[in-house]
């Protein structure tokens, strides 16, 4: 082999070991997700699949200057989430980052989460599994039930540290915003599982909230967020090499 050509192929080789990340905007198309409303009568609703897509591409837009990242959907479209993982496998991810937005009936609920899959989940988060977990048809989430316990096994400490270096990254973002944090924790998302790859969905906000619905629909606020975001998860590859 001539020697140019095998530095060039050692070169492909480091340039490969840069982490690739697949973002993936939360609901699309038909399927709006939770349904928010910034004043009564005066303005028209804001759907979480705007917002996710909204927040997710700016997450992708700073990730990519030090990364591969690719989003999962960048119009508004329906994607299931068997596809979205699907993309996984297509892009070769390493990490998946699922971005959505929270919902209570509860106006005063409010709040940051971030959320790692393991099956060993609690009451608490059942509600937003279950939001999250809508398009699956029943036979799919029979068999999937195997391979969550796969998944869970192979990716929970990875997945356990990109939420902590998130989380770490977000908080003082999220404090000088005045939005609380709600912390991390585990849940039962199909999309992560069948993603197969250690990754997070995060809960940026309660569009049921008006007043935090007000500041999440801020390009300020959503910029802040994706830049700490993924610097979060520049943190977690960097302590990987
Ligand atoms: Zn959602």
């Amino acid at each position: 082999m001539h020697v140019l050509s095998a530095i060039l192929l050692l070169l492909m080789s480091l340039g490969a070991a840069a982490k690739v990340v697949l973002i993936d905007p939360g609901h699309g198309g038909e399927e709006c997700g939770a349904v928010g409303h910034l004043e009564p009568k005066k303005k028209g609703p804001v759907f979480e699949k705007d917002l996710s897509l909204r927040l997710a591409t700016k997450v992708k837009d700073y990730l990519g200057k030090s990364t591969t990242a690719y989003l999962t959907r960048s119009l508004d479209r329906a994607v299931s989430l068997q596809e979205r993982a699907d993309l996984a496998d297509i892009v070769k991810a390493d990490l998946f980052l699922s971005i959505h937005f929270n919902s209570s009936t509860n106006p005063a609920s409010h709040g940051f989460e971030i959320y790692y899959l393991d099956n060993s989940s609690n009451v608490a988060a059942n509600k937003v599994e279950r939001a999250e977990n809508l398009n699956l048809k029943g036979e799919e989430l029979i068999v999937n039930q195997i391979l969550v316990d796969l998944v869970v096994q192979q990716t929970v400490t990875h997945s356990k540290q990109l939420a902590r270096a998130v989380h770490d990254s977000v908080r003082p973002t999220i404090a000088s915003h005045k939005v609380t944090d709600r912390g991390v924790k585990s849940g039962l998302f199909y999309v992560l599982a069948l993603s197969k790859r250690p990754g997070l969905l995060i809960e940026a906000g309660f569009v049921s909230n008006r007043n935090e619905l007000q500041k999440m629909n801020q390009e300020r606020y959503l910029d802040d967020l994706a830049r700490s975001i993924s610097a979060g998860v520049l943190q977690f590859i960097k302590t990987q090499k």
